[in-house]
């Protein structure tokens, strides 16, 4: 039975605020502030009466009395200010204000459509304070290099061997492991790297059920996961001929390499950000083939084709689609996936 699968957009709303939303886009300079209000042109029609739109801080709610006529919340706002969907709109609040995005949706995490996960039909998650974004950075700031290394990292661990399949040369090469101590406490510890390979974040994967205190992933307060594409760094170093395939997340990218196919990177979600679409940009040229592979489910068909409409201007794009629903690439046998990749070339 295919699992429901939504962004629970109440919880969005509830962990971004307007005016960081107008932060986000550059706006709250132009903007002044009364004692629960904030007012100033209209940024969505763009219009110059600097009191015709206004936010209520305490509602969190705006309102365009001008040539808009209209009012909404955050998610609105950056579904005007951007055109897009209000999902759309909501996953681009998660990537923005690197909210807890295992506890807001059911489908936009590393690994939206894991099986072990029970259905989460008519759930309605709580924001709570982890779900609050992280301090506001400057937009665009690279994440910087961390300066220390996670250590003494249990690398056969069961529940990558077993129950993620990876072999121990997968495991070395990756970099990931059990850790028994420190930050990632409890969790399987998996080294980001840079597109320079330098290790930026460690995002930490639970390796039980994850519940309100325990999330399936845990990342590093500040740290920009749209900024970056998982494994970029030695996708680049294969041949320029060879198709990249991008999947959703890092288990499926590990199993995809241990598989044979060592030009992938993983989105560490369902959407592209835009950092990341400017990372392949920069490593493609206009005879360069991409294939997008994110899982059978409601979120990677939206992913995908978002994705394929962003990338085709640039160069050659093949979305690939799984017969069977709910599917995902860490699933996929060696010669199937052998099949899907040499109908491309
Ligand atoms: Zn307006």
């Amino acid at each position: 039975m295919p699992k429901s699968k939504f962004v629970d957009f109440k919880a969005v709303k509830a962990a971004i605020t307007m005016e960081q939303v107008l932060e986000h886009y550059g706006l709250l300079d132009k903007f002044k502030r009364g004692a629960d209000s904030l007012s100033g042109p209209c940024p969505i029609h763009k219009g110059s009466n600097p009191t015709q739109f206004r936010v209520s801080i305490s509602k969190n709610v705006w309102n365009c009395f001008s040539e808009c006529k209209h009012g909404g919340n955050t998610l609105d706002f950056i579904a005007r200010m951007d055109d897009v969907s209000i999902l759309a709109a909501a996953n681009k609040a998660i990537e923005w204000f690197h909210l807890d995005i295992d506890e807001m949706s059911g489908d936009s995490n590393p690994e939206a459509g894991e099986t072990s996960e029970p259905p989460r039909n008519g759930e309605v998650a709580r924001p709570r304070p982890a779900a609050r974004p992280a301090p506001a950075q400057e937009n665009g700031a690279p994440n910087k290099p961390l300066q220390f290394r996670l250590d003494k990292l249990e690398r056969e661990h069961p529940y990558l061997v077993k129950e993620r399949g990876l072999t121990l040369e997968t495991i070395v090469d990756f970099g990931v492991g059990f850790c028994a101590k420190g930050m990632m406490t409890g969790r399987i510890a998996i080294p980001i790297n840079n597109a320079e390979g330098k290790v930026v974040a460690y995002a930490g994967r639970s390796i039980e059920e994850p519940t309100d205190d325990s999330p399936k992933y845990k990342l590093p307060p500040g740290f920009r996961k749209s900024q970056e594409l998982f494994n970029l760094d030695r996708a680049i170093k294969e041949p320029t001929d060879k198709p990249l395939l991008i999947v959703e997340g890092f288990f499926d990218c590990m199993k995809i390499h241990q598989n044979g196919w060592r030009k992938v990177v993983a989105l560490m979600g369902s959407t592209m950000s835009a950092a990341q679409e400017k990372l392949i940009r920069q490593h493609m040229t206009g005879q360069s083939h991409v294939i997008v592979m994110l899982d059978e489910n409601e979120a990677g068909k939206f992913g995908r084709e978002d994705i394929a409409s962003h990338l085709s201007t640039h160069c050659f794009v093949k979305v690939h689609e799984f017969d069977t629903p709910e599917a995902e690439p860490e699933h996929l046998f060696p010669e199937d996936l052998v099949e899907i990749l040499e109908g491309v070339r």
